[in-house]
């Protein structure tokens, strides 16, 4: 008896301790900079500058985060709001209410124009000049039409939430035209969609889009068959996921033409135009073509004054700053990191692990203590087909089909920021897994949206006096 009152008593106070480490712990994070602390700021809020933002929590100095939206976006499951499963707010939280307990960090809400490396400045579309002491700057990428720009409003690309809505409405208002179309030629047209690009976004757009068909819309229309649809995935590599072992890009070849996509590998688009695709001299006619091939690193770079390689991005140092400016750090996507000759994916965990590493070195530089070299921990590749359909690689281990499509669903919970999102998601995937249903069927445009896309060919004009109400 009295051993085991010992043992309560053991147990107590070490949950006693641990709550009070752990209560010392949160306050330390949340104090505020002493004044005059030094002033590191921190260039884009998503997973680089975020995580750049956090290993900062309760440090001795003034961090200001800057980004050109409100919201820190988990970029993995956009596919899943172009294609009507989640809504925006499942995938994105603002910012300012992540860092709201982090008291020495402010969040500014503006568009960065220039870094003025020489003046130790950040200059805003405005001209409002943010000085610091080190600078971490983590804009990651955008689309990259290969020199084809005039592609851009014919393809969207998937990046941020106005991406993810637009491809939705055009997705979805592809049936609902081809349900009032009379004509089989242009019917087949609009339940045409074609994916250029077959890396792990296409390929996640293409399973996505063949579920909706096959199942989602089956019983909605009444005089086409959704189920009737073509969903096709173009690579110009030989395989399916390219930068995948070859026997996973095999996997999830198969995996795709199981659900009814057309893979079709070598192929090269030659030119995109309103009525479809070309490719080297053969014509897809498609009224829906979406852009997943290619990715350019944000402009800001430009304006650093330091070496870029082909896609922009910066060559930074083994610590992560640039070359002739100590005090300027580059992290996630924007960044090319080579670790042991091989150049360190454009991934989220990636962008995780620099983010952290830039701000423990801008803290040491502002200090004037040494930095530490950037190391990055991979822990594996995962790309998710559809409902139990994956394939990646963690730890070493190849995983295809339904375990692969767990680890998938998994990591991505954990990973998403705020727990109601965690919620909210969970729900929605469990909900949709039982029932194939898509919670998020809404065609939502603007006025503006539409202007453009008639000026670019991709919609027909509306007939006069029936444009969206624009209400004041
Ligand atoms: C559709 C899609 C699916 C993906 N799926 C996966 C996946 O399954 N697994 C995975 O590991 N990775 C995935 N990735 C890649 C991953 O999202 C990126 O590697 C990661 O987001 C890079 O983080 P980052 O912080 O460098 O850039 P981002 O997350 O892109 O953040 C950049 C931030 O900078 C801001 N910004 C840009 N320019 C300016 C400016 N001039 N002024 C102010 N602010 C600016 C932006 O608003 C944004 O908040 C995916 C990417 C996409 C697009």
């Amino acid at each position: 008896m009295r051993e085991r009152t010992g043992w309560l008593v053991a147990v107590g106070v070490a949950g006693a301790a641990m709550a009070a480490f752990a209560r010392a712990r949160r306050a330390a994070r949340r104090a505020p900079p002493p004044p005059g602390a030094p002033r590191i700021v921190l260039v884009g809020a998503g997973f680089a500058g975020l995580n750049a933002a956090r290993a900062l929590a309760g440090r001795p100095v003034q961090v200001t985060v800057l980004d050109r939206r409100n919201h820190h976006l988990f970029q993995p499951l956009l596919y899943q709001v172009a294609t009507a499963a989640l809504s925006p707010g499942d995938i994105a939280a603002p910012i300012r209410h992540v860092l709201r307990h982090q008291r020495n960090a402010e969040v500014l809400l503006g568009d960065v124009a220039r870094v003025d490396v020489a003046a130790r400045a950040v200059v805003l579309d405005d001209g409002t000049r943010v000085p610091y002491d080190a600078l971490v700057v983590a804009t990651g990428a955008t689309h990259s039409y290969f020199g084809h720009d005039d592609w851009a409003p014919l393809a969207p690309g998937l990046k941020t939430l106005e991406d993810a809505l637009e491809i939705r409405r055009r997705v979805l208002s592809a049936y609902e035209r081809a349900e009032r179309e009379s004509d089989p030629a242009a019917r087949t047209a609009l339940l045409t969609f074609v994916i250029v690009g077959a890396g792990p976004t296409g390929v996640e757009l293409a399973g996505a889009l063949a579920e909706i068909a096959r199942h989602t819309l089956t019983a909605d229309f009444r005089h086409i068959a959704p189920e009737s649809a073509r969903v096709i995935l173009l690579e110009l590599a030989p395989r399916v996921l390219p930068t995948y072992p070859e026997r996973l890009s095999e996997a999830a070849r198969r995996q795709l033409e199981r659900i009814g996509v057309e893979v079709r590998t070598g192929a090269q688009v030659t030119a995109i135009d309103p009525e479809g695709v070309e490719i080297a001299g053969e014509r897809i006619a498609s009224r829906t073509v979406l852009w997943a091939a290619g990715v350019a690193a944000s402009p800001l770079a430009r304006g650093l004054g330091v070496a870029l390689d082909r896609s922009g991005r910066v060559e930074v140092r083994p610590d992560l700053s640039i070359p002739g400016h100590p005090e300027v750090f580059v992290a996630g996507d924007l960044a090319r990191i080579v670790q042991d000759g091989v150049p360190v994916p454009g991934v989220a965990p990636a962008a995780i692990q620099a983010g952290r590493r830039a701000a423990r070195n801008a803290l040491q530089r502002v200090r004037g203590r040494p930095t530490r070299a950037f190391r990055y921990r991979d822990k594996g590749t995962l790309a998710t087909i559809g409902r139990a359909a994956a394939v990646g690689k963690v730890r070493g281990i190849e995983l295809t089909g339904l375990p692969a499509w767990l680890a998938w669903l998994g990591v991505h919970i954990a990973f998403l920021i705020g727990f109601r999102n965690r919620v909210a998601v969970l729900l929605e995937w469990a909900w949709s897994y039982a029932t194939f249903k898509r919670g998020a069927r809404l065609i939502t445009e603007t006025a503006g949206q539409r202007r453009l896309e008639e000026r670019a060919g991709a919609a027909p004009p509306r007939p006069p006096g029936a444009e969206p109400e624009a209400r004041a």
